[in-house]
């Protein structure tokens, strides 16, 4: 394979360019309006113009991507994560123009995209699956039995659901009916499939995921598992490898059942099942992910693998070059996306220009950024501006490292998640590694964030120099200052975003 298109957007399409232009392989990139000055874009050995920003006039639209890598000669593609990574129809276009498509085949991501196809698969291989329901609801009454069987609290899933988005938790049996016929609706309208199944609400769950890697040849192989619990909105914000609970016994137990999952759907390629795990380490199939993760650097940071050539090699039709006995755990790593978004206001998301951009440095730190100081972060996509990621000895050691990293990182202009990491990190449920999926509700609330907003003189410099044309003109002025002998208005607001850099 000489030449690949990624087709996608920001830092994952970079992240993936890095290592194909490592095997000497030509890169293409594929961009919208928006992305006209990208990073990726220009990182590219040669980039295609697709279309408008909105991704379904561009980043979505199959023929015109597959137009441009024919007519590029390229080989490969590689979808990246979002965007067309788990659709079915893709992967099977891609073959039937020629090309390979870096990722499973359209059989297994057919399977594993739906959640109840994924269970039934499961329950034949024997891994356990949370309490419920395997097959959609029918029938509201039976439903109703069921629930009250499973015990409430329960939780209504859409089976083609993703992103966190088709569940509803339900209390008791009273709402039971309504918030059925609600979440039937709603699965209908986000996912063009209105099948929804019951599963019992785990109370105190930690999200525990297995990476996977499959071959050609039919060799399965689990990379130890990642630790996602720091989550808002059932979305990850900060994940770990290894996890801080697991014993030894039970990271090989799930990772045979992840691979039970793999071979049950003939996987290839890069993958991850995810499991849901109760208080008492018991865990619970949750659903497979046919993509390469957003979080894969943990596991590249504790394994020393490269994923993305991990995952080109075996598209290239190589059977994995490594056993299963040669895989160990090195050390622990940590990431934080850093999400423009507002953690004081219910992690909004958050528009506008980095005014300041540095990114941190030295031994251990690996900063995967979509974006460079005086770019806009735009409206139509992902808000991720980067993922951080540390690799130290200990957890303790890169629960520090992750705080000096988040300290050294400068960001003004854009609300952001760093102070959240910050939060997070010197929490001692955090450093305890007792938390649950609930971290976000149970401990954390805007206000220990702002208390902690007392800027520095040097950060009130920086601030002045360049945020005072952030300072939304209809937002009243809290206080105003003295800075390098400049009259400064300063708002709460204004003071939050100079703080979270
Ligand atoms: P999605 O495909 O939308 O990401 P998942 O099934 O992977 O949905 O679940 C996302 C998150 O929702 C999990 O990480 C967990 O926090 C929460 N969750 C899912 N199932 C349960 C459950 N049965 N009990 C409690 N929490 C759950």
């Amino acid at each position: 394979m000489k030449k690949v298109l990624v087709a996608n957007r920001g830092e994952i399409a970079l992240r993936i360019m890095r290592s194909l232009k490592e095997m000497g392989i030509i890169t293409v990139a594929v961009y919208s309006e928006a992305d006209r000055n990208a990073l990726f874009t220009r990182y590219a050995d040669e980039a295609y113009f697709i279309g408008p920003s909105p991704s379904n006039q561009s980043y979505l639209i199959q023929e015109k991507i597959i137009e441009v890598a024919k007519n590029a000669g390229v080989e490969g593609i590689h979808p990246g994560y979002g965007f067309l990574s788990e659709n079915a129809s893709f992967s099977a276009l891609v073959q039937a123009n020629g090309m390979t498509f870096i990722g499973p085949n359209p059989e297994a991501i057919e399977m594993m995209g739906n959640k109840l196809a994924a269970k039934q698969a499961a329950l034949i291989q024997n891994v356990p699956l949370v309490p419920g329901t395997a097959e959609p609801i029918s029938d509201t009454k039976e439903a109703s039995e069921i629930a009250k069987k499973i015990g409430f609290p329960v939780l209504i899933k859409a089976a083609a659901g993703g992103g966190g988005k088709g569940m509803r938790v339900v209390e008791n049996e009273e709402e039971f009916e309504e918030q059925l016929n609600r979440a039937q609706s709603e699965a209908l309208n986000a996912f063009g499939d209105g099948s929804v199944f019951l599963e019992k609400y785990v109370a105190s769950p930690r999200h525990i995921e297995i990476q996977v890697l499959s071959d050609t040849q039919g060799n399965h192989l689990y990379l130890f598992e990642r630790d996602c619990s720091v989550q808002r909105r059932h979305q990850k914000v900060i994940e770990e490898a290894p996890s801080g609970v697991l014993t030894e016994e039970i990271r090989h137990k799930m990772g045979e059942n992840a691979v039970k999952i793999a071979k049950a759907c003939n996987y290839v390629g890069a993958g991850t099942v995810e499991f849901i795990m109760d208080e008492k380490l018991n865990f619970y199939f949750l659903e497979m992910n046919t993509r390469l993760q957003v979080e894969h650097p943990v596991t590249e940071m504790i394994t020393g693998l490269d994923l993305v050539k991990e995952q080109v090699k075996i598209a290239r039709g190589e059977a994995i070059s490594f056993k299963q006995e040669d895989l160990k755990i090195n050390g622990h790593a940590i990431e934080l996306r850093v999400y423009a978004e507002d953690p004081t206001n219910n992690f909004l998301p958050d528009i506008g220009t980095l005014s300041v951009y540095r990114t941190p440095d030295g031994p251990g730190i690996r900063v995967d950024s979509g974006y460079e100081e005086g770019q806009t972060i735009p409206v139509f996509y992902d808000p991720m501006i980067a993922k951080m990621c540390v690799h130290a000895p200990t957890r303790k050691d890169a629960i520090a490292k992750m705080i000096r990293a988040i300290d050294d990182f400068r960001i003004v202009g854009v609300a952001n998640t760093l102070a959240f990491g910050k939060f997070v990190m010197e929490h001692e449920a955090f450093s305890s590694a007792q938390f649950d999926t609930h971290f976000v509700a149970k401990h954390f609330s805007p206000e220990k964030l702002i208390e902690n907003i007392n800027p520095s003189q040097e950060e009130m410099d920086i601030a002045a120099l360049v945020s005072v044309s952030y300072i939304k003109k209809d937002t009243p002025a809290k206080k105003v200052g003295i800075v390098n002998n400049q009259h400064i208005q300063t708002t709460s607001n204004w003071k939050l975003r100079s703080r979270m850099r």
